[in-house]
């Protein structure tokens, strides 16, 4: 299949911009587009057909559900059998935007769409291409991030083209997203709202607007507990991994650049290629094949933003092993080590 490439500056939307765009997610195509979070992969959410276009292009699970995207906070009374209050207090504060909730599913909505379940996961992004393609088309767009399974998720067209050219009818090259992680995802069909991914908006200021909210113990385990089922189907799977092999080293800088550097040289001296992904604090004190930084260790926005980019340019560069500084789990750092231990398969060294 060709997969047009499209152009489109946000800040510059003209109305029917996407009509071609629209057009193809009526006909129950496939549509790469830009959200604030990750690229997405667009599909009609009510079209079980559809559905399985999306499986089958990114070589997904099926049993790992797909987000519903809208544009207006009425269609939830349409995909939902049941908005809790909490749904209306959460939206009104953080939609459009990166937080996803989860709700009984009505009937418009295909099992194909939810992974079987009987809940649904909806999403209003910020993202003006996003919301503008949904209300142009008039399609509730299911959309998991647009890699390949198992990739780091795409912060960039160029990720997209990559992993999904000639599978897929349309990239809508909207540039760079401004997160760079995928969205909180919050759970309100249990007592207790309860995230079950951590992202931007982080427990604190969930919590500001319906009281306490938990958090899915897999999410704050360091260890891949078989006896721990994650609530999200996809947060099971080994994610986001780039194809070396990834460690994090986690303790005082001096120990961690020390650590770093001496498992770097045993690497090395095997005929290893080895890359180390520091932060601006260190970055000159690492000597490694292909040392990249994250930004400074105090920028957690700069850190999300970059982290999935990084990854993959270290596939490019082939490298066959990566050492990674950790960060603290704190606020968005609770995101970003979420996403990094997936990365590395849960393989942490402490010094
Ligand atoms: P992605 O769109 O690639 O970011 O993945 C969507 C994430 O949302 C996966 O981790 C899914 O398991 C999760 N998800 C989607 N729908 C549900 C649901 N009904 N219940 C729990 N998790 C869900
Ligand atoms: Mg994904």
């Amino acid at each position: 299949m060709d997969t047009i490439i499209k152009k489109i500056n946000e800040e510059e939307l003209e109305p029917g911009c996407l009509q071609d765009a629209a057009a193809i997610l009526q006909k129950k195509g496939l549509v790469a587009f830009p959200t604030e979070t990750v690229y997405g992969l667009g599909g009609d959410a009510l079209d079980t057909e559809a559905a399985k276009k999306i499986y089958a292009a990114k070589g997904r699970p099926s049993d790992n559900p797909l987000i519903i995207h809208i544009a207006d906070v009425d269609s939830l009374k349409d995909i939902a059998e049941e908005v809790p209050e909490q749904a209306y207090q959460l939206a009104d504060k953080f939609w459009p935007g990166p937080l996803t909730m989860i709700m009984p599913k009505s009937n418009k909505v295909p099992y194909g769409t939810t992974g079987g379940l009987n809940t649904v996961a909806i999403r209003m992004p910020s993202n003006k291409i996003a919301l503008q393609l949904i209300r142009e088309s008039g399609v509730c767009i299911a959309a998991p991030s647009a890699n390949l399974s198992g990739r780091p998720s795409p912060t960039k067209a160029e990720h997209v083209i990559e992993d999904l050219s000639g599978k897929i009818d349309m990239i809508i090259d909207g540039g760079a997203v401004g997160i760079g992680l995928e969205s909180t995802i919050v759970d309100l069909t249990s007592e207790v709202p309860t995230i079950l991914r951590p992202g931007y908006i982080t427990k604190e200021m969930l919590e500001e607007v319906v009281g306490t909210v938990d958090i899915d113990k897999t999410i704050t385990a360091k260890s891949m507990d078989p006896n721990l089922k994650p609530k999200a189907p996809g947060m099971k799977y080994k994610h986001y991994a780039p194809k070396a092999d990834l460690t994090i080293v986690e303790g005082t800088e001096q120990a961690v650049v020390d650590k770093i550097n001496e498992f770097a040289s045993q690497k090395m001296e095997q005929g290893c290629l080895v890359g180390v992904i520091a932060t601006d604090e260190t970055f000159s004190k690492y000597k490694a094949n292909c040392v990249m930084t994250l930004g400074s260790r105090n920028d957690n926005e700069q850190i999300a933003r970059g982290l999935y980019a990084i990854l993959r340019d270290f596939d490019e560069q082939q490298v066959d092993v990566i050492y990674s500084e950790g960060f603290a789990d704190t606020n968005l750092g609770q995101a970003i080590m979420n996403r990094l231990l997936k990365a590395a398969g849960y393989h942490v060294v402490e010094v």
